[in-house]
Formats: structure tokens, C-alpha cells, sequence
């Protein structure tokens, strides 16, 4: 089955508005010389979502954001909720990331949390797992992987599924330059969608939209992007370089 491929760019903490709209308008250029297979999306820091709104309007580029409450309104500082997020017109939102989890307290709980506000908003997930290094050296990676899963999608219901992107990072790989091997990553992705299959399914394990994502660049996007089941990447430090990104594009064929 041909699943979509998607490009997302994870800027984290880094640009001021105005540093990150050079950056986008030198990526608009590129993007406007070619025709990108894989559907691209962005997610600035939130400063930056209203700016950005209006560049991209008439662009096939999507707007993400890196993070989102799972609370809808009220006395919560420094939050910011899914209706704020809409109406800058984001459409993707990344749940989970590992820094968030190791920095933020963000758990399985609180994934599925957000998870469940997000879709009923209209919103797309791009729900992060991923074993650290401990976990993968020790052999648990497996178990690890799966239990983000398991105590996370198998609570939703099976028409849900569909509506979210996986993003599978191991956090060893996540802005260290080591990557997981194209075998490596396919290999866990393909784990993904038994678990997936186990719970609703082999055609919806098989439907699941699964990125990459950790330190992949220009020069190891293609090998990654050729395996059966890597739908695309989640790009981090390469995401923050347009010609770097724009290569990254055309790997997804
Ligand atoms: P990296 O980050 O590409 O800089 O490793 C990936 C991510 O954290 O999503």
C-alpha cells in the first residue's frame, strides 16, 4: 500500500519571529523551484504561528505547532490551547516529543490527553515515541516502543487511528548526529504496525503514517526515506537550514 510521506520541520526553541521568517521565505523560494512529493509542514515556536499563517496562506506548506494543553481554557500560565492553535490555522501538532517528556514531565497519560483534544478539534497528532539509550543497550526497546503505544492508541477508537501520525525517534538519535541505521529505524517500524495490527487490525497497522526522526540531514534522508516502512521524517537541526530541509524534500519521493 502507498502511504502519504510527510516532511515535518521541528524548529524547537530557535529563531526570533524575525530570523524565522527569513528562513521560511528562503524555503518558500526553494519549494516554489519544485515539486514536492512528500507534503511539507513547518512547527515554529508559537511566537511565530501568526507570521507564518499569513506566508503560508495559498502554499501547500501546513502549519504545525511543537506542543499544545490539554486543557481548553482558564487559569493555566503559560499554556496554550487547541482553539488558540486553530485559529492561526494549524493543522498538525507534534504530542509528546522526547524533550518534552524528559524536560516537562510529559508522560503516556498526559500523550493521551492531548491526543484526544486535538482530534476532537479537528487537529492532527504527530505522536512521538522512542526508547532512550539506556533502554535500547539493555535490549528494551521493543517493550519500550510498545508500551508507548499500547497505553496510548489502543485507548482510542479504531476511527481515530487514521487521524494520527507516529513519529518514531529514538532520543540516543535526536540531535546527537547518530542516527538509527535505515534497518534499525525500519525495523521498529515495522514492529509499530504489528502493535497497531494486534489491537485494530493489519490494514490499519499497515495504514499508520510512521516518520522518522533523529539527526536525519541531506546526506542520510534518502537511505532512511527508501524503506517500507518510513512514511517521512521528523527533522530537527536540518529542519533550521533551508537548502539542508529542501534536499531533505526531495529524498521523499
Ligand atoms: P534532530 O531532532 O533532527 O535535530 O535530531 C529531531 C527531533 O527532535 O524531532
Amino acid at each position: 500500500m502507498k502511504r502519504p510521506k510527510l516532511i515535518a520541520g521541528n524548529w524547537k526553541m530557535n529563531t526570533t519571529v524575525s530570523e524565522g521568517l527569513k528562513t521560511l521565505d528562503s524555503l518558500l523560494v526553494g519549494l516554489s523551484q519544485m515539486t514536492p512529493k512528500a507534503q511539507v509542514a513547518v512547527a515554529p515556536p508559537f511566537t511565530h504561528l501568526s507570521d507564518f499563517q499569513k506566508k503560508l496562506k495559498g502554499t501547500s506548506i501546513c502549519l504545525a505547532a511543537q506542543n499544545v494543553s490539554d486543557k481548553l481554557n482558564g487559569a493555566y500560565t503559560g499554556e496554550v490551547s487547541v482553539f488558540m492553535l486553530k485559529e492561526l490555522g494549524v493543522k498538525k501538532v507534534i504530542i509528546a516529543h522526547s524533550e518534552r517528556r524528559q524536560y516537562y514531565g510529559e508522560t503516556n497519560d498526559s500523550a493521551l490527553e492531548k491526543i484526544k483534544v486535538v482530534l476532537k478539534h479537528e487537529i492532527y497528532p504527530i505522536y512521538c515515541v522512542g526508547e532512550s539509550l539506556e533502554d535500547r543497550e539493555s535490549g528494551h526497546h521493543f517493550e519500550v516502543v510498545e508500551e508507548q503505544i499500547t497505553s496510548v492508541l489502543y485507548k482510542l477508537s479504531e476511527e481515530k487511528l487514521p487521524k494520527i501520525t507516529i513519529a518514531y525517534e529514538p532520543v540516543w538519535a535526536i540531535g546527537t548526529g547518530k542516527t538509527a541505521t535505515p534497518e534499525q529505524a525500519d525495523e521498529m517500524h515495522a514492529f509499530i504496525r504489528d502493535v497497531i495490527g494486534k489491537r485494530f487490525g493489519d490494514d490499519l497497522g499497515v495504514q499508520m503514517q510512521i516518520l522518522y526522526g533523529g539527526s536525519v540531514n541531506a546526506a542520510n534522508a534518502a537511505s532512511l526515506l527508501a524503506m517500507p516502512h518510513i512514511d517521512g521524517a521528523l527533522v530537527g537541526g536540518a529542519s533550521l537550514k533551508p537548502e539542508e530541509f529542501l534536499s531533505i524534500i526531495k529524498a521523499a519521493s
